[in-house]
């Protein structure tokens, strides 16, 4: 491993494209939201305690016996059935031996060559056309602990004092869905893999079997990618960029991979097949550790587990339970909500399909529900380095924001301030604007007395407004805005001063 983050050559993008071919692979992690682990009893719930959710069987103890939990196999073939692809009639998991200091067992439970789940396919909307991602497996496998390197400046393993090591997520089920190589994606292929994530991310949480928080590690990407000399129709060697945690940085890890290729090969010099760490803050990949094919982990069947033999009744059973298909219901909903391409597009990129049909379902104007979700609250999303999910706003809450604008209760300015308040946890929406004071005063003896006050403070302003300049007015309608703190329903204040000058 290496700590180097010195910047590498790129090649400029057109000319990427115009020399090689990229070939994409993508392997998603999500992180099942059983009740217990995969193989234990030991709940699940994220940030409690460290190592307060472990027990003898996901810590490795010698003699503890782990049991298949069949809500997670319902889960792996939900997801299975919903990507298209053909569900065993028996497989069995099997022992991946490698040493890693959060991983008690040192070896991890997973599947080898007796998938779940395989031969599937999901076709991804990029800009309005279609293309079809094939799926090669979704296997079951369970979560390693996590460490904590305390003491460095970087939290990273490098420079830091002391290590600790949570165990609470050691063997939380997970489903690692992996796609065939993808090509002919050429200059598309950062938007379809960001697609491709997006719209797998909506169907695990269409699915319900995963909260799908890429933030809070539930979703995980890793991006493979390769070039190949244009038009030669062959695979180049790979590097696997990890744990790339946002769709926006998706699209940036392939885009950068792309150059930085791009830029070695045109050198003459090979790609070395390795792991690449994704860094968020610079947009940039540095090394991570040397992979080979041929990769040694000594896979062999899991002695301690039965095979997993599902009944085709019961695989017909949760064909039955699948949602609606993600691009059918995306289409129906644009057109039910009026939308444009962009308005959905970006609507579905922010992750904010649901919340936004769940606003609307609770009394909100489509637009409204998406303004507020897009805008002010992704803004404030971002600041606290969240998703809109995690925000602690409800639908419910957006849409009673937006009903008290509606009625003239408070206007878009206090309703920014009702969202401080909610975030501030100050109650429900109707308790913020009554706790901050925040109603838009409609007493007309105030507001009188209050544009009275701007017409003798501002005299020059006023004779303008006398002398027919009415576009004059702003500034008194601001002297006015101002006194009564924004809470003022501005069209009547200018009826006013227009009334007393006119
Ligand atoms: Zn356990």
């Amino acid at each position: 491993m290496t700590t180097t983050s010195t910047r590498e050559a790129l090649m400029p993008w057109d000319d990427v494209l115009a020399s090689y071919d990229p070939a994409l692979g993508l392997e998603v992690h999500v992180e099942l939201n059983t009740a217990s682990k995969m193989f234990c009893g030991c709940p699940t719930e994220f940030g409690a305690e460290p190592n307060t959710q472990v027990c003898p069987t996901c810590l490795g103890l010698p003699g503890a016996m782990p049991v298949v939990n069949g809500k997670a196999v319902e889960s792996a073939i939900r997801i299975g059935l919903a990507l298209n692809c053909e569900i065993a009639e028996w497989c069995r998991f099997a022992r991946k031996n490698y040493f890693y200091p959060d991983m008690p067992k040192n070896f991890q439970t997973s599947q080898y060559d007796e998938p779940i789940a395989f031969e599937g396919y999901m076709d991804v909307d990029v800009d309005g056309e279609t293309f079809r991602v094939e799926i090669e497996r979704a296997h079951m496998e369970e979560d390693t602990g996590k460490s904590l390197h305390v003491g460095g400046a970087t939290g990273r393993i490098h420079g830091a004092e002391y290590s600790l090591v949570d165990y609470n997520r050691a063997g939380i089920p997970l489903i690692e869905i992996v796609t065939k190589p993808i090509r002919g994606a050429g200059e598309k292929a950062p938007e379809i893999a960001k697609a491709y994530v997006a719209q797998l991310r909506e169907l695990i949480v269409a699915l319900g079997v995963s909260d799908a928080r890429m933030d809070q590690g539930s979703i995980r990407a890793d991006v493979n990618l390769s070039l190949a000399p244009k038009g030669t129709g062959e695979l180049g060697t790979r590097t696997e960029t990890k744990n790339v945690n946002s769709l926006r940085s998706v699209e940036r890890a392939v885009r950068y991979e792309m150059q930085r290729h791009g830029a070695i090969l045109s050198g003459g010099s090979p790609i070395l097949q390795e792991t690449r760490h994704w860094h968020e803050d610079t947009g940039i990949t540095t090394s991570g550790r040397e992979k080979s094919d041929a990769e040694d982990y000594r896979y062999f069947p899991e002695p301690d587990l039965v095979p997993v033999a599902p009944s085709r009744q019961w695989v017909d059973e949760l064909r039955g339970t699948l949602p609606e298909n993600p691009t059918v219901k995306r289409a129906r909903l644009q057109e039910a909500w009026g939308f444009s391409d962009l308005e959905m597009r970006d609507t579905v990129g922010a992750g904010a399909l649901g919340l936004v049909e769940e606003t609307i379902a609770a009394g909100a104007s489509p637009q409204a529900a998406r303004k507020w979700w897009l805008s002010e609250l992704a803004r404030r999303a971002n600041e606290a380095g969240t998703e809109l999910a995690g925000l602690g706003v409800s639908p419910v809450d957006v849409a009673r924001v937006q009903a008290l604008v509606d009625s003239g209760a408070i206007n878009d300015k206090l309703a920014r301030q009702v969202f401080d308040g909610l975030l501030a946890g100050e109650g429900t929406p109707d308790e913020v604007v009554e706790g901050r004071g925040l109603a838009i005063v409609s007493d007309e003896g105030a507001l009188s007395a209050a544009v009275d006050n701007a017409i003798a403070a501002n005299p020059d302003v006023a004779d303008k407004i006398r002398d027919g300049k009415v576009a004059a007015a702003g500034a008194l309608i601001g002297a006015v805005m101002k006194e009564m703190r924004g809470q003022a329903d501005a069209s009547r204040v200018r009826e006013l001063i227009l009334e007393k000058l006119g």
